[in-house]
C-alpha cells in the first residue's frame, strides 16, 4: 500500500500520489509545501536589497541610445548627472569632507520630444523606484489639488513602501514650466498655482525629510505619516516652456549689441535657439532663482524632424513596428512593412501635428482590423503596403487620431 511520506495519508485517500526514488508526496502536501516555498522566497526577497546598477556615462548613453533617438546632449548631460548622483550617494565619508551637491536636472523641449522617456529610461536601467507627476495638479497645501508631499506617497507605492529604496528614487515633474510666475517681477499678490508651488518644491530638491501620507491624501492627523528623506532622490524636472526661444533670442541679441557686432552673433543657429538655453532664461520664465538653483543641470531636447520620426517607429529596441512584428509572431505570421507605409506614417503624424506620440495611434488604426482578423486566418505571412494603410486611415476617425 503506497503513502505519503509526508502525512501519511494512503494513496486511496488522496487525490494525486506522486512517487519520488525513495518515497511519495500527496496532492495536499504538495500545495502545503508550494505555499512553504513562496513564503519563504518572498522573504528572501524582501531583506535583499536590490543594487542601484550605475554604470559609467558612455554605458548610460549607450543604454539611452538603444531605446531613444538622437538628442545627444540631452542623453550626455543627463549620463553625467546620474552618474555623479549615484557616485555621490556611494561616497563614503570623505576626510576632506568636500561634499558632492546634488545634481537635480532640468529638461526643456517641446511637448512629446523624449523627456518623460529619458528619464523612464534612466529608472528601468538604475533598477531604482521611479515616478511621474504632473506639476499641474500640485498645489500650496490648503488649496483645492495635491500636496507636495504626494510626489513622494507616489515615489513610495513604486518603492512598495521600502522607504530606503524610495530614497534613492528618481521623481520627474512634467510640467514644471506651468507652475512659473506669470510675468518677470514677483507678483505683490499670492500666486496660488505658481510661485507658492514652487516654494513648496524648493524644500524636497534641497534635501529635507518629510512627513509623507502613506496613502497621499490630504494631511489628516490621524494617519501615520511615513518620514522620506529627499536628499538622495533625484528629481528630473520638465516642461516645454512655450516661447522661452523668444527670450533665448533676445538675450543673444543683447549680448551681440553689447560686444558690437561680435562673433557670437555669427554661428547662431536661429532655427533651434533652445540649445543656447541658460539660467537666467528659466528666470526670465518665471522660475524663481532657488528652484533654478537647486536644478544645476539644464539642457535641453531638439524638436523632431522627419527623418528623427521615421527612425523613431523602427530603431529602438522595442519600437512600436518591432512590437507589431513580435505579436504577430506570436500567432505565426510574418509581418513585414513596406517602406513607403513608414513614409506615409511619418507624414500623417506631421500632417496631424501629432509628433512622436501621434505614431502610435496611426499605426493602431491601420492594424486594427488585421489583428482582428488574423488570428482566425490561417495565413503565414502579411504585408503592410502603403495602399492598405491609407485605405484604413481614411476609414479611421481621423477627429480620434488628432485628439489622442
Ligand atoms: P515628452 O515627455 O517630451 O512630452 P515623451 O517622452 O512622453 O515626451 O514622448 C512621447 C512618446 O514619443 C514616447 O513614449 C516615445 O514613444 C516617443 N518618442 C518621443 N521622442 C522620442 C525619441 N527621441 N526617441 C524615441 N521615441 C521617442
Amino acid at each position: 500500500m503506497k503513502k505519503c511520506s509526508f502525512c501519511g495519508r494512503e494513496e486511496k485517500d488522496t487525490k494525486l500520489l506522486v512517487t519520488g526514488v525513495s518515497g511519495n508526496i500527496c496532492d495536499d502536501c504538495i500545495a502545503q509545501t508550494n505555499n512553504i516555498l513562496s513564503e519563504e522566497f518572498k522573504s528572501v526577497s524582501k531583506n535583499k536589497e536590490p543594487e542601484v546598477l550605475l554604470k559609467k556615462p558612455n554605458e548610460i548613453k549607450e543604454f539611452l541610445d538603444q531605446y531613444i533617438i538622437g538628442q545627444d546632449d540631452a542623453k550626455k548631460y543627463l549620463s553625467v548627472a546620474v552618474y555623479n548622483h549615484y557616485k555621490r550617494i556611494n561616497q563614503l565619508i570623505d576626510k576632506d569632507d568636500i561634499e558632492i551637491e546634488k545634481s537635480n536636472i532640468i529638461l526643456v523641449g517641446e511637448t512629446g520630444t523624449g523627456k518623460t522617456l529619458l528619464a523612464k529610461t534612466i529608472a528601468k536601467m538604475l533598477n531604482v523606484p521611479f515616478t511621474i507627476v504632473d506639476a499641474t495638479v500640485l498645489t500650496e497645501a490648503g488649496y483645492v489639488g495635491e500636496d507636495i508631499e504626494s510626489l513622494l506617497t507616489r515615489l513610495l507605492q513604486a518603492a512598495d513602501y521600502n522607504t530606503e529604496r524610495a530614497e534613492k528614487g528618481i521623481i520627474f515633474i512634467d510640467e514644471i514650466d506651468k507652475i512659473a510666475r506669470k510675468g518677470d517681477n514677483p507678483s505683490i499678490t499670492r500666486d496660488v498655482s505658481g510661485e507658492g508651488v514652487q516654494q513648496g518644491l524648493l524644500k524636497l530638491l534641497e534635501g529635507a525629510v518629510i512627513n509623507v501620507p502613506p496613502q497621499g491624501g490630504r494631511k489628516h492627523p490621524d494617519q501615520k505619516y511615513i518620514q522620506v528623506n529627499t536628499k538622495d532622490i533625484l528629481f528630473i524636472c520638465g516642461g516645454a516652456f512655450d516661447g522661452i526661444d523668444r527670450k533665448i533670442g533676445n538675450r543673444l541679441n543683447t549680448k551681440v549689441v553689447g560686444y558690437s557686432a561680435s562673433k557670437d552673433s555669427e554661428g547662431v543657429d536661429r532655427k533651434n535657439l533652445l540649445q543656447y538655453i541658460a539660467p537666467q532664461d528659466l528666470k526670465s520664465f518665471g522660475l524663481i532663482p532657488e528652484i533654478i538653483g537647486r536644478l544645476p543641470v539644464l539642457t535641453y531636447l531638439n524638436p523632431l524632424d522627419r527623418e528623427v520620426l521615421r527612425n523613431i517607429l523602427t530603431e529602438p529596441k522595442n519600437s512600436i513596428t518591432k512590437q507589431y512584428i513580435k505579436l504577430f509572431e506570436i500567432d505565426g505570421i510574418k509581418l513585414s512593412f513596406d517602406d513607403a507605409v513608414l513614409d506615409y506614417i511619418v507624414e500623417k503624424a506631421i500632417e496631424f501635428k501629432l509628433g512622436a506620440r501621434g505614431l502610435r495611434s496611426i499605426c493602431e488604426s491601420i492594424m486594427i482590423d488585421i489583428m482582428f482578423e488574423s488570428p482566425a486566418q490561417n495565413i503565414k505571412s502579411f504585408k503592410v503596403t502603403k495602399k492598405y494603410a491609407k485605405e484604413r486611415i481614411e476609414k479611421a476617425n481621423i477627429a480620434k487620431l488628432k485628439a489622442s
